[in-house]
C-alpha cells in the first residue's frame, strides 16, 4: 500500500476486498484527489467537520502553486519590485543603481518552493487528522478511486459521501511541429530555474508571460516578448496592459504585439523562433505561457460518464452537474485560475460537503456559506510586475457585455497626495465601473506600484455591494494611495 501516513483519526474506517482489482479497498467519508492548495483545503474542512478524509497525491503536497507558481514566482518578483520601487525614490535610488543579486534572489526562491521537497505540507495533512495517499489517482466508477503507487501497487479507496477532484491544471503547449525537441520553458521552468538565460524569448501575454518577462528581464536576461493579441492583459481594463506594456518596453524588454510564433527550432543550442510576419528571434530559451489545460486526461472521468480531458463543470455548492457525489474544485473547474479563489471554493466545497453528510438541506441562498457566488462578481487578482495591475469583478466591456448600465469613472494616482510619497515617477490609474441601477460597483481596477495591497478594499465593495453612497462614509486615512478612493467618488459625483 502506498500510503505515506495513516492515524488514529480514521481507524474507524471499514477494510473490504474489492473483486475488481483484488486489493484492500479501504472505505471513508471523503476522498480528495488531488493535494494542491485546493484539496488541501477541501481535507481541512471536512476533517474539521469530522469526516474521515483521504487526500491523494502524485507528485508534491501542494501542487502547482507551492513550487511552480505563485510561490516561486513571487519570490523571484518581490526583489524585483522593491529595487524599483527604491529607484523612484530621490535618495535611496542612487544607492539601488547595480543590479540585483540573482544567485541570492534565485536562493531565496528555492528557500520558498521548499527546495522542492513537501516534508512540512506533507506533516500538515497529517497533522489535520487526514490519511495521504501518494500516487496516481483515477476514479473507477462511483465513489470509488483507485492510487498506483509507484511501485505499481494499487490501492483502492470508497468514498461514503463524496469524492472531490482538485487536480489543477498544467501549462498548454502551441501545437508547433518538433516542439518537445526544443525543450520549451512553460512555468515551470521559469519558477524554478537555476540560471538566468542570457536571452529569453518569451510568448504569451498574460499574467504568467508579463510576470515572467519582468522578472527575468531584472534577473539578468534580455527577454523579447512575443505577443499574438494586440496588448497585453487582455482580461483586464485595456490601460492596464498599455501601461505594463509602456514599463516593460522601458526596462528593456523588447516587446512586440500582433505576431505569433510559426515554428520554433534549436539550432547548435540557440533557439530560433519565427513569426508569421517572418520575424526571426533567437534565444537561448524560450517560455511559452499560452494557458493552460485541466488535469483530467487521465483521472478515470470516462468511468462516470464523463469526458477526459474536460474542465469539470460545477454548480456554486461545486458539485459536478448530474451527480450527488462527485465535486469539482479549484483550477480544474475553470471558474477563476486562482489559489485564493480556488481555496474560498474549496472551504464551501467543504462545508457542503458536510452539511449534505449531516443530512442537512443545503441552501442555495445567493449570500450562503455554501454557495460559490463570489466566483461570478467579485474574482480580485494581482499581476505583480511593475507596476502592478490589479482588479475585481468586471471590467467596463465585461459589464456592458454582460447587459449592465454601467459608468467608468477613471482618476490617475497624480491626483493622490499618498502616490508622490512613492517617488517622483508614480505612474498609476484606477478605474471604477458603476451599476447605475443601484449605485453599486461592478468592478475597480488600479495600476501602479503598491496597488496589489489595496485590491481588497475594491473586493470588499464589490463582494458586499456597497452603495456609492454609503463608500463616501469609508474615509481612507491621509496620505495613502487608499485616497484613490476620494478622487474616484469625487469624479463620479462631479461627471
Ligand atoms: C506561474 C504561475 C504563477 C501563479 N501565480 C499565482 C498567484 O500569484 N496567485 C494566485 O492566486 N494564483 C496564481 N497562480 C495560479 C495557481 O497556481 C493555481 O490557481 C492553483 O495552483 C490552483 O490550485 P489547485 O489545487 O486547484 O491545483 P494545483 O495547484 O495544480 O494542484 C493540483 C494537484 O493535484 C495533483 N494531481 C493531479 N492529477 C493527479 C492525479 N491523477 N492523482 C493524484 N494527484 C494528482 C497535482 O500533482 C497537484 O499537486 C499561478 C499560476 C502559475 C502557472
Amino acid at each position: 500500500m502506498s500510503r505515506a501516513c495513516t492515524h488514529v483519526a480514521v481507524a474507524h474506517t471499514t477494510h473490504q476486498t474489492d473483486p475488481m482489482t483484488e486489493t484492500e479497498s479501504i472505505a471513508y467519508d471523503v476522498v480528495v484527489l488531488g493535494a494542491g492548495p485546493v484539496g488541501e483545503n477541501v481535507a481541512d474542512r471536512t476533517r474539521a467537520a469530522g469526516l474521515t478524509t483521504a487526500i491523494v497525491e502524485s507528485e508534491l503536497v501542494g501542487g502547482e502553486c507551492s513550487y511552480w507558481a505563485c510561490m516561486p514566482s513571487k519570490a523571484l518578483l518581490r526583489p524585483v519590485i522593491a529595487q524599483a520601487d527604491a529607484r523612484r525614490l530621490p535618495g535611496l535610488a542612487p544607492a539601488v543603481q547595480g543590479p540585483l543579486d540573482t544567485p541570492a534572489v534565485l536562493a531565496r526562491r528555492n528557500d520558498y518552493a521548499s527546495h522542492w521537497k513537501d516534508d512540512g505540507q506533507a506533516a500538515w495533512v497529517h497533522g489535520i487528522g487526514a490519511d495521504l495517499y501518494r500516487g496516481h489517482g483515477r476514479l473507477a466508477g462511483p465513489r470509488t478511486v483507485t492510487v498506483t503507487g509507484a511501485d505499481g501497487t494499487v490501492t483502492t479507496l470508497t468514498a461514503r459521501h463524496a469524492v472531490a477532484v482538485a487536480t489543477g491544471t498544467r501549462a498548454q503547449l502551441p501545437d508547433l511541429p518538433h516542439l518537445a525537441g526544443v525543450k520549451p520553458w512553460t512555468s515551470r521552468e521559469a519558477t524554478s530555474a537555476q540560471a538566468a538565460p542570457g536571452r529569453l524569448i518569451v510568448v504569451g501575454g498574460g499574467v504568467v508571460a508579463t510576470e515572467m518577462a519582468t522578472a527575468w528581464q531584472a534577473l539578468g536576461s534580455r527577454v523579447t516578448l512575443l505577443v499574438r493579441g494586440k496588448g497585453l492583459l487582455n482580461r483586464m481594463e485595456p490601460f492596464a496592459g498599455e501601461l505594463v506594456a509602456e514599463a516593460l518596453a522601458e526596462s528593456g524588454v523588447d516587446v512586440r504585439t500582433g505576431t505569433s510564433v510559426e515554428s520554433v527550432t534549436r539550432e547548435n543550442g540557440t533557439v530560433v523562433a519565427v513569426t508569421a510576419g517572418g520575424d526571426r528571434v533567437e534565444a537561448d530559451e524560450i517560455l511559452f505561457a499560452t494557458g493552460r489545460v485541466p488535469h483530467t486526461d487521465d483521472i478515470g472521468l470516462d468511468t462516470v460518464g464523463l469526458t477526459p480531458g474536460s474542465w469539470l463543470e460545477a454548480d456554486d455548492t461545486l458539485r459536478v452537474t448530474g451527480t450527488d457525489w462527485l465535486y469539482a474544485v479549484g483550477d480544474v473547474n475553470h471558474r477563476a485560475l486562482l489559489t485564493h479563489q480556488g481555496k474560498y471554493q474549496a472551504r464551501i466545497a467543504g462545508a457542503a460537503i458536510a452539511a449534505r453528510a449531516a443530512g442537512d438541506p443545503v441552501v442555495h441562498e445567493p449570500w450562503g456559506p455554501h454557495v460559490a457566488t463570489a466566483d461570478h462578481h467579485a474574482v480580485p487578482q494581482v499581476v505583480f510586475t511593475d507596476p502592478e495591475a490589479a482588479a475585481v469583478g468586471l471590467s467596463l466591456a465585461e459589464a456592458e457585455q454582460a447587459g449592465h448600465r454601467v459608468r467608468a469613472v477613471d482618476v490617475e494616482f497624480s491626483s493622490v497626495a499618498g502616490a508622490g510619497l512613492y517617488g517622483d515617477g508614480y505612474n498609476g490609474r484606477a478605474r471604477m465601473v458603476v451599476d447605475l441601477e443601484d449605485e453599486t460597483l461592478r468592478g475597480v481596477t488600479f495600476v501602479g506600484p503598491g496597488v496589489g495591497e489595496l485590491i481588497h478594499s475594491a473586493t470588499v465593495a464589490v463582494a458586499g455591494r456597497v452603495p456609492v453612497s454609503r463608500l463616501w462614509h469609508a474615509v481612507p486615512s491621509y496620505p495613502t494611495l487608499s485616497e484613490v478612493w476620494l478622487r474616484l467618488l469625487e469624479a463620479y459625483r462631479d461627471n
